[in-house]
């Protein structure tokens, strides 16, 4: 057993005073601990924090200006670069992740490879490859498919490969030549058919939807998250509070774009595309805190200047768009958990998964107190 001793734990429950303990793997008590001979690690002073769990990431791609040119490179290369993404992204404090479309199998071996202690990384959760129309945003590593049918075939095959969620496209994107950033894609009657498989399986959804027409069909759907929701309105809003679909933002891949522009390579059109977006963004916040909307924490890590290394900047661009501190830290741990249909990670508390960072701040009323974390706890290994 290793305590962690005399410092003050903080999640979703508040900051309080107390020990941990691990067990293979396991916290098996918080409180006044006995260390009975085990390791004791002093973190007097500091701040036991659950790990960070992103809901959206892209393994294969590793922050570079111009996305579209991972397409060309070998699988060996896209899987170094996965491993190498998921080191950094463990080393940062995130201990669970959940790649959102990838090609071929490359998120699901990753899961595998990490679970199997092949490689060092946060857990993964994947969902193979996106569903996407035929042309549709991200179509050269998705899955295509037209009308109800195809859609749930392609959905099952995802499922039958072991994918823990299922990813469609539900408008176009930013980064997708050609693809209107607005405009619905996949229809009503196609996102009802992904939905029927998903919940044969009990996963739950994903929608990547920036246009308002494409978020209200994928709410009305019943997805379980939106992704990006760039032009969401209030009708938007709070649909999705009624319904209790989660919003995952996105803002560091925004960001990214917004903030380093076609100077530092990123191609003119997904800048132009990110450009028009930006104030209707800022909106999108005003009307999901307004609604009650329940944000989980996603990065889309991989697109560009978006690194696996700085994934908990997202918490700081949480609390400029108008969070709390607090409520950006719900979002990275209970509600990301709750999200991802995960019961054992989110908390620091007995029988939870010893996935734990420790901190020089309180995250809970700092959200730069995530950059870089004194110790991270993977799984009760100690990995910084
Ligand atoms: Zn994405």
């Amino acid at each position: 057993m290793n305590v962690l001793r005399g410092g003050r734990v903080v999640d979703a429950d508040g900051t309080r005073e107390a020990d941990v303990a691990v067990e293979g793997g396991e916290i098996v008590a918080v409180g006044d601990v006995d260390a009975d001979g085990g390791e004791v690690i002093d973190v007097s002073g500091r701040f036991v924090a659950p790990g960070l769990i992103d809901t959206h990431v892209h393994l294969m791609m590793d922050g570079r200006p111009d996305t579209g040119t991972v397409h060309g490179e070998s699988e060996a290369t896209a899987a170094y670069r996965a491993a190498a993404n998921l080191r950094k992204a463990l080393r940062a404090g995130v201990t669970t992740l959940r790649d959102l479309g990838a090609r071929d199998s490359l998120a699901l071996d990753a899961r595998r490879a990490v679970a199997e202690g092949v490689i060092e990384g946060p857990r993964v959760l994947a969902v193979g490859q996106n569903i996407t129309m035929t042309g549709g945003h991200g179509h050269p590593w998705g899955r295509e498919a037209d009308g109800p049918d195809e859609v749930l075939k392609a959905a099952r095959e995802q499922l039958k490969r072991g994918a823990d969620a299922v990813k469609c496209m539900a408008t176009g994107g930013v980064l997708t030549e050609g693809a209107l950033t607005g405009a619905p894609e996949l229809t009503p009657d196609e996102l009802d058919a992904l939905v029927e498989a998903a919940n044969a399986k009990g996963v739950p959804t994903a929608a990547h939807a920036h246009g308002v027409v494409g978020i209200k069909n994928a709410v009305r759907a019943g997805i379980t998250s939106v992704e990006h929701g760039t032009y969401m309105d209030r009708e938007a809003a709070e649909l999705m509070a009624a319904r209790g679909t989660y919003w995952v933002p996105t803002a560091s891949a925004l960001r990214g774009i917004a903030d380093h522009g076609t100077e530092a390579g990123i191609p003119a059109e997904a800048v132009e595309k990110t450009e028009a977006a930006i104030e209707h963004y800022e909106r999108a916040f005003e009307h999901a805190l307004d609604a009650g909307v329940r944000i989980a924490m996603g990065t889309d890590a991989g697109t560009p200047f978006n690194f696996f290394d700085e994934i908990p900047r997202e918490l700081e661009l949480l609390v400029e768009y108008g969070l709390t501190p607090k409520a950006a830290l719900e979002a990275a741990t209970v509600n990301a958990a709750s999200l991802l249909g995960l019961t054992d990670v989110g908390r620091v508390a007995e029988g939870y998964r010893a996935d734990l960072v420790v901190l020089e701040a309180d995250p809970s009323e700092d959200a730069a107190a995530w950059r870089d974390p004194a110790h991270v706890f993977s799984d009760g290994k100690r990995v910084v």
